[in-house]
């Protein structure tokens, strides 16, 4: 019975579809106790191994089981749903056309050779090993290599993409080496797909190898032996909304250990931590430095967009620089890529006589503008509404737009280089895995010259044609108000930077700034990561910051603003008596309302050796003592570990 799924009544007419964790004699207090209405299963669908990682994602990550529960399970299997109609493979083969089992790899370099041989060894000794190797490195055939050894072995393996890079690219060219062995699993396919792909966990013929997204770390596993993190220091990982909220390199690392295997963490900027672990000698660790097929880095050319306007030889956006490289790049037939992180037109509009500046009515944040929908749009809550057509503050009908979006970009490209054909990525017109697929193929078959877009553009995609990548303000990324603002900009900017020259020998990477002489700029461009790693970490010491102190952000939610801050400096100053000056705040977030809801955040710093279960406790007594005074019961409270 435990591990097995029930039908049962909830409320008056309600039902829902629970798992059995404990069969017992002990009479509930306060509860009604009633009949189990249906059993959905013969065999249990979740594992005493599962119920023992889900206690650990709710322990550690401080919220309830009924949360993993939700998050763990796929829609399909909380409720009831007919069995057997179309199955996994049909969906795969529709969606992937044929595939052969035939063994794609050859023994394609010496250095993956050399790097797999490595792995292997420090795998004797260390259950994780930070495998770190530059862009274009060939980490995909280290990880082919590593999969067919453990499945020969009758092992499974999981293997972790973040949502945005798990393309068809690479789900085909793993497809074409195991074939029917390889399931997929992604929050995009759909409740019956994803539904199939569990139910096939549990069943006698298990998918000896999954690719997936964070999610996946919740699938039943038989014999897992090996965990393969790919691009580990991607943010992504996290999940931010709602709860869990739990990291899924962190926890595929703990399933691993739980399940007796290795984890295999992948990058080519790797997270501060991943790196601290693997100095230390906690991971073991694999260093990979030659481009596959000899290709070299791409050079990076740093732009000073101050010097560039004192000359005046910006053209909108564009620097000399990176026309005059744009302009190479055209007449050869090769293809470019422009990074510019914030969708929309521009980052809002301002009345030109008295500054006023339209802002969401929800949210404390202005309104973008979107010049394609002719809409003034919210980011945060999906707030839009057509832009007044006059002043509201002083009549005037003249409004200027600021700040630089995707869809800027593309309009100033049409004017500067009319024959170009362009193409945009961004959460506006990639909203779904189709479209998103749409442009990369598009751009793969040289349908368009010009690719611009968001961070979407840096992830995981192979353009062999790609000769000159530009980054239009590197600034917007190094400015955000977070210690880690640095350490991500370097990651996606290398990341970007690595698009480019990957037929063409060395390609041509044009980063524009107002930093030029700022010490992250040049360590992006010399693509110094460690002495970026070694500067910042200095500065997270000195300020008590991660890797060195282990985060707690605790949000309280509420309509009424000056209850709230009532309410949240007393939560300070109780926790201050607790844990001392470990207790910052309360602080008003950057974005301090949203949807109608004010935000307060108390941050926790404790040192790594600080019992996690003592804090644990002591915060949850914390929120059932505010929650208790008839005045806050609508508060909401919620914990966010280990923040990224
Ligand atoms: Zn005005
Ligand atoms: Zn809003």
């Amino acid at each position: 019975m435990r591990g097995c799924r029930v039908i049962v009544p909830l409320g008056k007419n309600k039902t829902y579809v629970g798992v059995v964790l404990r069969i017992h004699q002990e009479c509930p207090q306060d509860v009604e106790v009633k009949e189990v209405i249906e059993l959905l299963d013969t065999v249990p669908v979740v594992s005493n191994l599962q119920f023992k990682f889900w206690q650990w994602i709710a322990s550690y990550y401080m919220c309830p089981l009924g949360d993993v529960f939700k998050a763990a399970l796929p829609g399909g299997m909380k409720r009831p749903l007919k069995r057997n109609c179309k199955t996994v493979e049909d969906i795969y083969k529709g969606m992937l056309g044929d595939t052969g089992t035939e063994l794609q790899y050859n023994g394609l370099s010496d250095a993956q050779k050399k790097a797999v041989c490595e792995i292997t060894t420090s795998f004797e000794t260390k259950d994780i090993t930070l495998l770190h190797g530059v862009t274009s490195s060939g980490k995909t055939e280290i990880y082919i290599h590593l999969i067919h050894k453990y499945m020969t072995e009758g092992k499974q393996v999981l293997y972790l993409l973040p949502e945005i890079a798990l393309t068809t690219q690479i789900t085909e060219r793993l497809q074409r080496v195991f074939g029917d062995e390889m399931g997929v699993y992604h929050s995009k396919f759909s409740d019956k797909v994803r539904f199939d792909v569990y139910q096939r966990q549990v069943s006698a013929n298990p998918y000896k190898l999954i690719l997936g997204v964070r999610s996946s770390v919740f699938l039943p596993f038989q014999n897992l032996g090996l965990v393969i993190v790919d691009e580990e220091h991607d943010g992504s990982y996290k999940q931010q909304e709602p709860a869990p909220r739990y990291h899924a390199r962190n926890a595929a690392m703990m399933l691993a250990k739980m399940c007796g295997a290795k984890t295999l963490l992948g990058t080519a900027t790797p997270s501060f931590e991943s790196y601290h672990y693997a100095k230390k000698g906690r991971y073991g660790y694999v260093q990979l430095n030659q481009r596959y097929l000899g290709l070299q880095l791409p050079h990076i050319t740093v732009v000073d967009i101050k010097d560039q306007r004192k000359r005046k030889v910006m053209n909108g956006a564009f620097s000399s620089v990176l026309v005059d490289a744009m302009h190479d790049a055209l007449a050869k037939h090769q293809q470019i890529i422009l990074f510019q992180n914030r969708r929309g037109y521009s980052s809002f509009i301002e009345c030109r006589q008295c500054g006023w500046v339209p802002r969401c009515p929800h949210c404390d944040v202005s309104l973008t503008y979107h010049k394609k929908t002719k809409m003034l749009t919210c980011h945060y809550c999906g707030y839009a509404t057509r832009p007044a057509t006059k002043c509201p503050n002083c009549e005037e009908t003249n409004f200027i737009d600021v700040g630089l979006g995707t869809e800027k970009v593309e309009d100033q490209i049409h004017s500067i280089f009319p024959a170009a054909r362009t193409l945009r990525m961004d959460l506006d017109t990639a909203k779904t895995k189709n479209q998103y697929e749409q442009i990369i193929g598009a751009f793969s078959n040289h349908e368009a010259d010009i690719l611009v877009g968001t961070q979407m553009v840096t992830k995981g995609l192979d353009f062999s044609d790609v000769s000159v990548v530009g980054v239009l303000n590197a600034d917007t990324m190094l400015n955000q108000p977070d210690f880690r603002s640095y350490e991500r900009s370097f990651q996606t900017l290398s990341q970007v930077a690595g698009r480019a020259g990957r037929k063409y020998e060395a390609g041509k990477v044009v980063l524009q700034t107002k930093n030029a002489d700022a010490d992250i700029i040049k360590q992006i461009a010399q693509n110094d990561y460690w002495g970026m790693y070694y500067q910042q970490m200095m500065e997270r010491r000195d300020f008590n910051y991660p890797p060195f102190r282990r985060l707690i952000y605790i949000y309280l939610r509420h309509r009424d603003n000056d209850l709230l801050e009532h309410m949240a400096i007393e939560m300070a100053e109780h926790l201050k008596g607790i844990f001392g000056d470990r207790v910052l705040g309360p602080d008003c977030p950057p974005v301090g309302r949203i949807q109608s809801l004010y935000i307060r955040k108390v941050m926790l710093k404790v040192e790594p050796t600080l019992s996690t279960e003592k804090v644990r406790k002591a915060l949850i007594e914390e929120k059932r003592r505010i929650i208790a005074q008839p005045v806050c019961r609508n508060i909401n409270i919620y914990y966010d570990v280990d923040p990224v």
